[in-house]
Formats: C-alpha cells, structure tokens, sequence
C-alpha cells in the first residue's frame, strides 16, 4: 500500500476543540484541559488514518497553521514578545484587552481564513518547536508512522507580510531560522524524519515569487539544503496544477512531489518531467475538498493513465489536499434522506475510498474489494439517473436567451429612479441585517427543532422587524431594512427555500480558530420553490411611508459558499441560481418593492488562482449576476454589496455589474478605496461604509463628519449614498443604535454645508 493524505480535520466529530478551546478562552477551564482534548483528538484522528503509510503530525493546530509555523520561526511582533506560551500565541490569533489580533485572510481559494504572519528583520526568531515535537513523539508513543506537515518556506514567507526590512534581508534571515527548525527537529526526533512540506503558493505561477525576488535557482538550493539534513521530503502542491514547481524540484534531491489531478487537471501535462527523474509522485486522486462520493471507475482510469508514465512502485495514492476543509464524517448524519446521504463522502470516509481505490489499482478486483467496487459503481450510478437531480424545466429555462441587460442604461434608468423613488442627496440607508439577539436566535433555534408553533414563530419575527422600522424612522434614515431576522446567515436561509440543496446537521467546517460554518451542500438542479423573501419585505413595507429596500443574497455568494455538486460546471450552477432570484426580484418589484439590493460578499472569493482562468470566472460570475438582476424595470433600483479592502483587481468587473448602486466597507481606509471608483470612471452611484462597524466603539458626529467630508473630496454629492460598514448583526442594540444616530446626524450637518 502506498497511501496519503495532507491531512485531517481538527475540529473534531462533535466539534470538540471548538469546545475546548472557547471553555478555556472564557477562563472556564485549564490548559491542562485544553491541551488534553488536543491530544485526544489527535489520537483518535490518527486512529483513522492507520492504513496510511504515515499518520498526519502537526496538521493539527490550536487555531491555524500559519500561526503555529510563525510561533515555532520565533516570529513574535514586538508587542506580544512580553506574553508567554499560549497566553502569547492566542494573543496574536484573537488578541486580548490591550492587543489587536493579527490580519486574518483567506487560504486560497477556500473559505479558510489564515493568520497572516509579521515579518520584521529585528524580531528574535527563537525557535519555538517544542509544540511539534510533542506530537511526533505521541505518535510514536501509540505506535504510529508519523510524518509531520509543515507549510513550505515559500508559501510562508509569500503569504507572510513584512513589516520591517528589506525583503531581501527578511528573506535570508527568516530561510536560516526555518532550516534551524528543520534542523532541530532532525536532532531531537529519532529515526527517519519524513515531512510534507505544503507548497501551494506555486499553483499561482511565478508571479508572486518573483516580485518578492525569489527565483528557480533558489527553490532548488532551499530544498537541496533541507534535503541535506537527512530528511525523507515531499513537497506538495494543491488546487491548481504547478508545472513551474514540479520542472523545479525534479532538479533537486528531494524524495517526492504532490500534485493535485482533481483541480489541477493539467499536471497530467507534467508527468513527462516527472518520469525521467526518480521521483516519486504522491497523486492527488481523491478530491480532498469536496463532499461527493468519487467515480472510483473513472478515477481508476486516470490512475491507469498516470501509470503509463510512472512506475507502480513511483505512484503514492493521495488526497488532493489536506481534509481540512471537510466535514468529519457522514455518520452523523442521521435525518438526511438515505438516498442524498449516499452520495456523500466525508474526510473519514476519504480515507476507505483511498483504500479502496488503491487495492484495486494494484490487485484488481478480488473477493476483498468486490462487494465494496460494485456498491460504488452503483452509487455513481443511481446518483447520475436520479429524478431528483434533474430538471427539465430547469435545464430549458438555461437554454432560451434569456435577456441579461438592463432595458435602459444607467444614465437613463438613474433619472427616472431618482424620481420614483425621491431619495435627499446623500441618502442614508444600512447594509441590511441588524443585531442578532440572543432572543432572536432562540426564537429561530426554537422554531426549527418543533418546540415552538408557525404562528409564534411568525409573530416574534414581525415583532422584531416592527421594533427596526420604527427605530429606522425615528432615526430618520432615507431607505429602511427589515433587518433579517430571518436568517442566520447569507446562504442558509435561501437554501431552504430552493430546489437542489440539502442541509446537513453536523457537517461542521473550520472557517478560522474555533469558528466553524456548515455549508449548504447544492445536489441537484436549482429553482425557486416558493416567495423567499418576499413576505417579510411586504410585511414591513406595510409599516411605513419610507421606501424599504429587499434584501438578496446573489447569485455568486451562494454558490462559493456552499459544497456544489461536481457533475456541472459551476458557471451553469450559478446560472441556475441566478434565475431562481430574478424570479424573487420580479416579485419584489411587482409588489412595490423598488430598491433591492443582490449581495455579493463572496464574489472575490471564487476567483481562480491562475491568471489564465481569471478573465473565465469573471465572464460567468458578471453574466450569472446581470441574469438575475437585468429583469428589474428601470424605476426599480439595484444595490449590490461587498466587502473588500482592495477593488483594484475588479473594479472593471464591478463596473460592469451595472448595480445601481454599490455599497462598499471602506471606514477603514478613508477614502482610498473610493478614489480606485474615481480613476475606473465609476459613474453609478456609491455608498461607502462611514464607520467601522467591527469594533464595539461609538463614532462620534465630528468623526464622522470627517468621513462624509473626506468622502466628498473624490466623489461628488450626488453620486454618493451614506452607510455604516457591513455587519451590524453582530453588534449589540446599544451600540448600533446611537452609532447611526450619530451617522444621520453627521450626514444632515453635512448636508447643510452643500
Ligand atoms: N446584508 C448582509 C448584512 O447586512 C450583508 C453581509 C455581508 O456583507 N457579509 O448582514
Ligand atoms: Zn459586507
């Protein structure tokens, strides 16, 4: 056998870091206590990976990766130098009374969030190992192969920020003190070190190496060096195909190389290079992010296809990346429908597949694998003929022409709204959810496992939008909300109220430190079953005078954030998404609802990690969003939402979303956000956030002000709308509420001045 993965979910079956972890933040319980989970978990995560060549070591992590590889570098920012242990190392994940947290961003592709690492000549850099070589050592205590995973140098040092120094310098300085981490590993862990360093940074190219100066010749001496220190190495790559690190590496000593076949279809390309060296190839096959039961014939047969190239005895069998970002087990599952729940295949059962797979590749099929071959095949295949996936109507509806562009231009439709809809010159208005009450939640949580009727339910919603729209009118805002009380988050709610999703209970997956989401997972062909969000806009539309403003999520939000079905592109799944929400946008407008806004939150997240396939994404993901919005009539105003820090990259796509209004999170950085709208030409309308809404602090009137006034500085007063930042549901009432007084305050003294 010759099987691996890059690693294994760390939450646990029942979320039980997650547990830990807040008990002990909350000062609940010990580090012994927290420590002991940890250890426990790791046991019984490597008692799954037994029939693996190697269990996973130091996959696991308190909070993140990054950290813990920055924390063991010795990459300690000045002011946390002071603190110790985990007092220090949660301080930099979370920060703590006097300390900010680190940045936090996303892995890839993925919706895991990364803790982004300082980098300054001056730090100390004392190495900090222990944490890694305790867990290599309670491997071997129960008797397991470890192998430990690191994140590669490259990868770190480019997703790494530096703070302080010359590149060059901070390069040289932090390569020593990673090569002294391997080397004091090698000296104080017995036998033959096996690691697998993870190198995805290379499925980008060169590009982002060679701006930080980083060329070919240096990958290759890195790896030489480490190789050198008598280690087994394999270096991996993930989510994209990296033809500029395999031509690398086949140069160097090392043992072996990883490469992703599900998402990087193109390393098939590579296989040339790699036959003529002696390296071995740890094949990703088995797709280690999504939640589908694999075709284990046609991965069989790419497996074949690979081995016309490398040896048998060449070809380790593997994930395509770590199982981070998988649900633990199917077996939790226990209100799914039976059929639906047999496709699904989660990290533990990843692991049966790899076997699986495996001993067929190399035996072919025997009285051992038989029974299992064939129950795969007919999962595949009752999946693929299933009624429930498909729909006709769906697929034809996709078919026609459907008209994708607003019937006037926005020069034309902005007048004949500004009309109908009559809003003052800075118009004031929010983002759309507003505090999320414990109350609130029960009364949901409630509602969903019986204990609590329709009626009851239905009232204490109305209840709590009542109390919004009265608050929104007493405040004097321009354009109100009906808040969301109805949903927990951007994709759920909707979810439900489609066809083709499937919710899980307990398909929990790390987002950031202990902080977990549970990704509806998209089956089957989508459609609108019924209004969505329809009643409860109308219900507080009946409240007041003033325009309320409906609230969508769109169409490219919900599908990067949910688990898609991987026998459709995704293009023509968001295609399906998008209709399903036309149709809510008619209702909406044909119900008198004239301002809707379509949030795209996650539009960036999709993007693809090779330029090559940028200008692709952009095509489907802009088309997927004017499908759903082009049927608004010109009176009917469209917003949409996102929350970025940088627009450079996007601004044309944005552009060309022709939203007639975009709300953007901008307090942060001033106005240099709006200034990229400025130089791009933007001519719709702009409503960037005026205030910080991620701290508990109350703005003032002056400060704001400010904002309003540095905001008038690049844009003129009629292109501009007012608004907090994004988030308001995770604050308390007795923040929010005088923070936007202060904002509607601020906003008519600035208008006086007009
Ligand atoms: N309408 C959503 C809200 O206000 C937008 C959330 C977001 O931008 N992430 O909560
Ligand atoms: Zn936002």
């Amino acid at each position: 056998m010759a099987l691996n993965i890059l690693g294994f979910p760390r939450i646990g079956k029942n979320r039980e870091l997650k547990k830990a972890l807040e008990s002990y933040w909350a000062k609940e319980s010990l580090e012994s206590e927290l420590l002991a989970c940890a250890s426990a978990l790791k046991k019984e995560h490597w008692e799954l990976q037994k029939s693996l060549d190697y269990v996973c070591v130091n996959d696991f992590s308190l909070y993140d990766n990054m950290l813990d590889l920055a924390f063991a570098l010795g990459a300690i920012p000045k002011a946390y130098e002071g603190l110790q242990g985990l007092d220090c190392y949660f301080a930099m994940a979370r920060g703590n009374k006097n300390l900010k947290a680190l940045e936090m961003t996303k892995w890839f592709n993925t919706n895991y969030h990364y803790v982004v690492p300082e980098l300054d000549i001056n730090y100390k850099y004392i190495l900090n190992t222990n944490f890694i070589k305790e867990s290599y050592k309670e491997a071997i205590a129960f008797g397991f192969r470890p192998k430990i995973s690191l994140i590669g140098f490259f990868t770190f040092f480019a997703l790494s920020k530096i703070t302080n120094g010359e590149i060059k310098a901070v390069f040289k300085k932090v390569k020593e003190t990673y090569l002294n981490l391997i080397k004091n590993l090698v000296q104080e862990l017995k036998g033959e070190l096996v690691i697998e360093f993870s190198e995805p940074v290379f499925v980008k190219g060169w590009t982002p190496l060679e701006k930080l100066g980083i060329s070919q010749d240096s990958v290759i001496e890195f790896y030489n060096a480490v190789n050198a220190l008598g280690i087994k190495i394999i270096v991996s790559t993930f989510f994209e195909h990296s033809k500029e690190l395999t031509e690398t590496l086949v140069q160097t000593n090392i043992y072996g190389i990883g490469l992703d076949f599900v998402y990087g279809e193109k390393n098939l390309q590579s296989l040339e290079i790699l036959a003529k060296s002696d390296k071995v190839l740890f094949a990703g096959i088995i797709d280690g992010r999504n939640v589908w039961v694999a075709n284990l014939e046609s991965k069989l047969a790419l497996l074949q296809n690979i081995a016309k190239k490398i040896p048998h005895e060449r070809i380790v069998l593997s994930s395509s990346c770590s199982l981070l970002h998988l649900p633990f087990s199917t077996e939790s599952e226990t209100k799914m429908d039976k059929e639906t729940l047999s496709w699904l295949c989660f990290a533990k059962e990843k692991i049966t597949e790899l076997e699986l797979l495996d001993s067929v590749f190399r035996n072919g099929i025997s009285p051992n694998n038989k029974t299992k071959w064939e129950q795969n095949i007919t999962i595949n295949k009752t999946r693929k003929n299933a009624t429930k996936i498909h729909n006709a109507n769906v697929q034809e509806r996709l078919k026609e022409q459907t008209i994708t562009t607003r019937a006037l231009p926005f020069n034309d439709r902005i007048k004949i709204q500004r009309e109908t809809l009559n809003y003052p010159t800075l118009a004031t208005t929010t983002i759309g959810s507003f505090p999320q009450t414990p109350e609130l939640r029960a009364l949901r949580r409630n509602y969903k496992s019986g204990a609590i009727s329709k009626e009851i339910y239905e009232s204490g919603i109305q209840d709590y939008i009542r109390d919004c729209v009265r608050f929104q009118e007493e405040i004097g805002l321009d354009v109100l909300v009906h808040g969301e009380p109805e949903r927990n988050d951007m994709v759920e709610y909707f979810g439900e109220r489609l066809r083709g999703f499937v919710f899980s209970q307990n398909a929990w997956v790390q987002s950031y430190g202990s902080r977990c989401v549970k990704p509806p997972i998209i089956y089957g062909d989508i459609a609108r079953l019924e209004d969505i969000t329809l009643q409860w806009t109308l219900y507080a539309q009946s409240l007041t005078k003033k325009r309320i403003k409906g609230m969508l999520t769109g169409p490219v939000t919900i599908l990067n954030w949910s688990f898609v079905r991987d026998d459709l592109e995704r293009s023509v799944i968001c295609k399906q998404l998008a209709l399903a929400l036309r149709d809510e946008i008619d209702a909406l407008q044909n119900n008198g609802i004239l301002i809707i806004q379509v949030d795209e939150a996650a539009f960036k997240e999709g993007y693809p990690l090779r330029i090559e396939n940028v200008l692709e994404y952009e095509r489907w993901a802009l088309e997927s969003f004017k499908l759903a919005t082009a049927i608004a009539k010109p009176q009917t105003q469209i917003h949409t939402h996102m929350c970025y820090s940088e627009f450079n990259d996007i601004i044309k796509t944005i552009e060309d979303m022709d939203a007639d209004v975009i709300s953007i999170e901008t307090a942060r950085s001033g106005n240099k956000l709006l200034k990229v709208f400025k130089s791009q030409g933007y001519q719709n309308e702009i409503g960037p956030g005026v205030y910080d809404i991620h701290s508990p602090r109350i703005p003032s009137v002056e400060e704001i002000k400010k904002q309003i006034l540095s905001l008038l500085e690049v844009l003129p007063k009629e292109q501009l709308w007012i608004n907090p930042d994004c988030g308001l549901k995770t604050r308390k009432w007795e923040e929010v509420k005088p923070s936007l007084k202060n904002m509607i305050e601020a906003t008519k003294a600035v208008r006086k001045t007009l």
